[in-house]
């Protein structure tokens, strides 16, 4: 064919046959309009290198055009290869050109033409560039990532202009000797933009070599990952902080301790160290309600670190309890003198949105100051043994570690010989928290949770003593004990004609219980001992405790797997600071931390993680469960974002066997909360329920 301009000078019978037009139509120019509409854009940008005659055009040494699809007036689709050349020395800007069926052939342009729709419709940023740093293309996700207006700007654009100076030389030097040796590089870069904004991207730089090994052609993929680095940071903030204060937590204290201690042995500055437990806070918290406790715990908080030099450091490392740690002190004088000053930092009252007079609370506080080559916990532990004084002296009071305390018998060494018997004399009970499908309201299983069914303090929850039984290797006895006698519970349950079938167990294990390197092998041979199906028993680890040693971990994990027991991470979204890690471990179940679950539909950085662990745990075929669902709306968001398990006082507090096999057999749970629940007092000392166990509300402190 031959057009003129923009028309139709010339058609011959072989178009028409494969156009399915007329010659008539066809030389009405109506071609174009039987171009399928995904390859429009394309025909647009190859048509204005020849529709505009004026203009000298592009140094055509041969013919322009490219592969579009038609869809003909029958309907039938078919590609063709489209090719135009200039009539040279026509002055009226006379163009010919061929049409051919390429249906048949797939070729490699094909491909390209397809590709070529992918990269203008992908999000992330495309760019093709010489190995000079010249940008020859840039895909529209990549204009608007930066700010650009026009098509037309990408060939002004350098690699400079991109990445910024600094950043396109970090590239020269590091990435693209890379790319030339192994063909490709990815890595971090920053993306910055017309605004002067930077955008942290993933980028991965792959190199073209033409016939003779030349680089002649970069190509650039880069992924937008503010919103993932985001995520990550607030994770990592995670891991090293409280979440309901934003104070350091435990291990990032025993970090800051280990380098004062350091820095102190250079100098003659020794170190303080202030143990301060609120006095009275479970009175509060029982009768003010949870939300009340942590708000007054969030005040506490901030009074104690408004009293702070620089370089101090204040952490919660429990419930009630705060480590204050005072480096650069001249003696003991003037850590007592810190501990007053704590102490009277609670001499206001607290005003809480739940009152209307102010709740008077104090610190029992104990100061333990440094010796030389001391070790962080032992320093720890004498300012603990010193609170524990001061609680015996009445409290509201500031106490100094004195040498002759440690002959008597410190405070923990009692727990733990008392502990030590509880195992022995049958004392330690198991409460299972049913675990809800938020879909149904069906109770698909439970979690056990051991207490401490003390003789004199009554039910004791895991916080008060699973650290102590940690530290003193007493975890590893205890634990035994709860996969016994979980599992056991689980064999009675499947027998139990009254109760449906399939309910899955699952136990918490702690890194301690991992390193005899034949769990897997005990555990399974108990399911296998209880005639339970593969499926019925989860094990659920921290992902800290799989950190701890991960080529053991990972064996471990396995060998459960084989015995046919389901591996869960616990607290998840906590510990970790890189969620690709995830991919390296055989896990089976995430379990969204109460933190974030907590956060739902309130905190848009809580719905970011909870959305992002969801989209990986789908995208890796994991179940998730949340955990500590207190409110309809909080079950309301996961469904919403995919996660269809979950725990929490909503539904349910931890049970007594009996209990839980009654709440089972009614069949499935109300969904919502079934109004204002009354004051709370889940089970007593000899595990009965005291009141009906679907009453929601209650504390922030779990019996
Ligand atoms: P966890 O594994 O994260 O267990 C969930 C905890 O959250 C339980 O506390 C449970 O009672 C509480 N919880 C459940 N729903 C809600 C809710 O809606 N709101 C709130 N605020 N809390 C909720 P519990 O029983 O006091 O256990 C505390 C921790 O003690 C457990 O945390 C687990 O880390 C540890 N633990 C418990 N039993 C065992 C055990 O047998 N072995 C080991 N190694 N650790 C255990
Ligand atoms: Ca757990
Ligand atoms: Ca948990």
């Amino acid at each position: 064919f031959a057009l003129r301009g923009a028309s139709w000078t010339f058609v011959n019978e072989r178009l028409a046959e494969i156009s399915g037009l007329t010659v008539g139509e066809l030389l009405e120019g109506r071609l174009w309009e039987f171009v399928h509409p995904e390859d429009r854009l394309q025909l647009e940008v190859d048509r204005s290198l020849w529709t505009a005659p004026a203009t000298p055009g592009p140094n055509l040494d041969s013919f322009v055009g490219g592969y579009y699809r038609l869809v003909r007036p029958d309907g039938e689709e078919r590609w063709i290869h489209l090719r135009m050349a200039v009539v040279e020395g026509d002055p009226d800007g006379g163009w010919v050109g061929t049409v051919e069926d390429t249906t048949n052939e797939v070729t490699a342009r094909q491909h390209t033409t397809l590709l070529a729709t992918v990269v203008a419709a992908t999000t992330d940023l495309v760019a093709i560039m010489k190995p000079d740093g010249g940008v020859r293309f840039l895909n529209p996700a990549g204009r608007e990532l930066m700010g650009l207006a026009g098509p037309d700007t990408a060939r002004q654009l350098h690699g400079t202009t991109l990445f910024g100076t600094a950043g396109w030389r970090r590239l020269c030097e590091v990435a693209l000797p890379v790319a030339t040796a192994r063909g490709s590089w990815s890595g971090d870069a920053e993306v910055l933009d017309a605004g002067g904004g930077h955008h942290p991207v993933s980028l991965v730089i792959v190199a073209h070599k033409d016939a003779v090994g030349r680089v002649d052609r970069l190509s650039l993929l880069a992924r937008d990952t503010s919103s993932q680095k985001a995520v990550e940071r607030r994770l990592a903030e995670a891991a090293s902080h409280d979440q309901l204060t934003g104070l350091p937590n435990r291990s990032n204290f025993h970090d800051a301790l280990t380098a004062a201690l350091a820095t102190a042995s250079h100098s003659d500055s020794p170190v303080a160290v202030l143990f301060c437990d609120l006095d009275r806070f479970k009175a509060v918290n029982d009768s003010l309600g949870h939300a009340a406790g942590d708000q007054l715990l969030r005040i506490v908080a901030t009074r104690l670190t408004g009293l702070l030099r620089s370089g101090d450091m204040a952490a919660r490392v429990g419930g009630d309890e705060f480590l204050v740690l005072a480096g650069n002190i001249e003696g003991q004088a003037e850590a007592m003198m810190v501990g007053e000053r704590i102490r009277e930092a609670l001499d206001t009252p607290v005003l809480l949105d739940a009152t209307e007079e102010g709740v008077h609370l104090s610190f029992s506080i104990g100061v333990a100051v440094s010796q030389p080559d001391d070790d962080p916990k032992r320093l720890i532990a004498r300012a603990d043994e010193a609170m524990y004084r001061a609680k015996e002296l009445g409290k509201n009071r500031v106490q100094l570690h004195e040498p002759g305390m440690r002959r008597g018998m410190p405070a923990t060494l009692v727990v733990e010989q008392s502990l030590r018997r509880a195992i022995e004399r049958d004392q330690l009970r198991l409460h299972y928290q049913p675990m809800i499908d938020l879909r149904t309201g069906m109770i698909i299983g439970a979690e056990a949770l051991v207490r401490w069914n003390h003789p004199e303090h009554g039910l004791l929850p895991p916080r008060s003593f699973i650290d102590l039984a940690e530290e003193t290797g007493l975890i590893r006895p205890l634990g035994r004990w709860v996969l016994a006698e979980a599992i056991r519970q689980a064999g009675t349950w499947a027998d139990d004609r009254t109760l449906p079938g399939g309910l899955v167990m699952s136990i918490n294990l702690s890194t301690q219980q991992l390193v005899d390197g034949d769990l897997a092998e005990r555990t399974g041979a108990m399911v296998k001992a209880m005639s339970l199906p593969a499926g019925s028993v989860f094990v659920e680890l921290t992902e800290r405790a799989i950190a701890a040693d991960e080529d053991m971990a990972k064996r471990e994990l396995m060998a459960f797997r084989d015995h046919g027991i389901g591996v869960a991470l616990d607290d998840f979204g906590t510990g970790w600071s890189s969620l690709s890690q995830l991919r390296r471990f055989p896990v089976d179940a995430l379990k969204l931390d109460a933190a974030f679950v907590g956060g739902l539909g309130q905190s848009p950085a809580d719905d970011a993680i909870v959305s992002t662990i969801q989209g990986l745990a789908d995208a890796l075929g994991l179940r998730t469960i949340a955990e500590g669902v207190e409110v309809a709306r909080q079950a309301e968001e996961l469904l919403e974002l995919g996660c269809t398990t979950a725990q929490g006082f909503l539904y349910s507090r931890p049970l007594p066997a009996e209990s839980f096999a009654a709440l089972v057999r009614q069949g499935p749970v109300p969904l919502t909360s079934s109004g204002p629940a009354a004051p709370h007092r889940d089970v007593d000392g000899a595990g009965n329920v005291t009141q009906h166990p679907r009453a929601g509300g209650g504390h922030a402190v779990n019996h």
